[in-house]
């Protein structure tokens, strides 16, 4: 009782601050609400799934939704087959069983990158070697790969970031192929883009798209890994089998985060609602990224199979994908014309590629990265800072002097103004 008490009371404490706030911006005759960066993609649709789910909990343990959203997730993406986790995570640890990756093999990845793509080779016991990236898309940079190759090199692991198609990408897999070498492909920014008429992820022997709340799908937590190969694709049948579907309770608070992200991120009065939503179901919200992952370690919950209300939800963003990634093609260019106002690079579409720009990333000074008041002051965003480390968001590298520019410079601009 007394908990719950103090609890309330700092609730309302919050509450009457922010909205004190939001009185003085009034007064100021400021925006109320910024483009936010994370559950842009949901809308009143989902959350009625969302509800109806909640409301009967008798069918969250059935198969058939969960075959659909993989069928119609392949379909889409001209993949032959894909298995729906908790987190594009551990859609990755599936990717590295499926390769049969053994204890003392090493894989190349960017010395760039979220600490949770390590950790999934780290608790499969695999020695995980860094290498630089290039500025133009922020991906592997292909001369560079050479140098790290040792005889234990079993596989690289390329990423395309920002929904940009990266740079090498065609190089990569020709020196793959060339040293006999496994491509795993992270899609987790670019569901949906293309290389030659192609979604990304199908070029390499396996990929991984995540659902995660920033990401370009949403489902609040979630992954899908998906291969074209027939041994490939039994080996992450089989990782799939053995995979737990998440407790009733976890599964609870998931479908109440899409309800409250709905309101904190996208609703056009999410400047009140946000703050009311936040205060109902505040104890329910789920983090992506725990303190014991940034540490390296594997937490208990990790290694789920996707259950059937998140699938739903799956399904019905898979829906309006083609719509958003429109739509953040259309801002890309709003945020070319401004970098070449500013005189700011533009990242690089190369050729025979279709980004989807998940978010806009440009290299700027430092002392605007530290600070992106100068953003909200003169865009009316506040941008994103992915990432803030080399092993994001709290591990440094030394000797990638890339990796280390676009840590120090990097941001990036929201691209569904909403
Ligand atoms: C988000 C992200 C992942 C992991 O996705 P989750 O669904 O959060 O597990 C992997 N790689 C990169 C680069 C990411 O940004």
């Amino acid at each position: 009782m007394r908990m719950l008490r103090m609890n309330w009371t700092k609730t309302l404490v919050r509450l009457g601050k922010n909205q004190a706030n939001n009185v003085l911006k009034l007064l100021m005759a400021r925006k109320l609400t910024t483009p936010s960066l994370a559950s842009m993609t949901l809308d009143f649709d989902d959350l009625e799934i969302a509800k109806q789910w909640l409301s009967d909990t008798s069918n969250w343990g059935e198969q058939k939704v969960v075959g659909e959203y993989e069928t119609q997730f392949a379909r889409w993406n001209g993949s032959k087959y894909a298995f729906a986790f908790m987190g594009g995570r551990v859609a990755l640890s599936a990717c590295i069983y499926a390769l049969n990756l053994q204890p003392e093999d090493e894989v190349i990845l960017p010395g760039y990158t979220c600490v949770v793509v390590p950790n999934a080779f780290h608790f499969a016991g695999i020695k995980t070697v860094y290498c630089d990236i290039e500025l133009d898309t922020y991906g592997l940079d292909v001369s560079e790969i050479e140098k790290q190759i040792t005889p234990n090199t079993r596989a690289i692991l390329l990423h395309h970031l920002y929904g940009l198609v990266c740079r090498d990408y065609k190089a990569i897999l020709d020196l793959a192929k060339l040293h006999g070498l496994k491509v795993i492909e992270d899609c987790s920014h670019a569901t949906g883009a293309e290389y030659k008429g192609r979604k990304v992820g199908n070029l390499g022997d396996v990929a991984f798209y995540s659902s995660e709340r920033s990401k370009v799908l949403n489902t609040i937590q979630g992954g899908i890994a998906v291969t074209n190969d027939y041994r490939l694709g039994k080996r992450l049948q089989e990782y799939y089998d053995q995979a737990p579907l998440p407790e009733n309770d976890w599964i609870d608070k998931q479908l109440h985060n899409v309800i409250l992200d709905f309101y904190q991120f996208k609703h056009s009065r999410r400047w009140l609602l946000g703050d009311l939503y936040s205060a109902l179901y505040g104890d329910k919200r789920l983090i992506s990224t725990t303190r014991e992952e940034e540490q390296g370690i594997r937490p208990a919950h990790y290694g789920r199979k996707m259950p059937a209300p998140i699938a739903a939800i799956g399904i019905n963003q898979l829906k309006k994908i083609d719509r958003y990634n429109q739509c953040r093609r259309k801002t890309a260019r709003y945020w070319e014309q401004w970098c070449e106002e500013k005189g700011y690079k533009k990242p690089t579409a190369i050729e025979a590629s279709v980004p989807i720009y998940l978010r806009y990333p440009v290299l700027v000074e430092p002392e605007k990265k530290r600070d992106t008041l100068w953003a909200f002051k003169d865009l009316g965003i506040i941008p994103g800072v992915w990432f803030v480390s080399h092993i994001h968001p709290s591990q440094t590298l030394k000797g990638y002097p890339n990796a280390d520019r676009a840590v120090n410079q990097c941001i990036n601009f929201p691209c569904l103004l909403l």
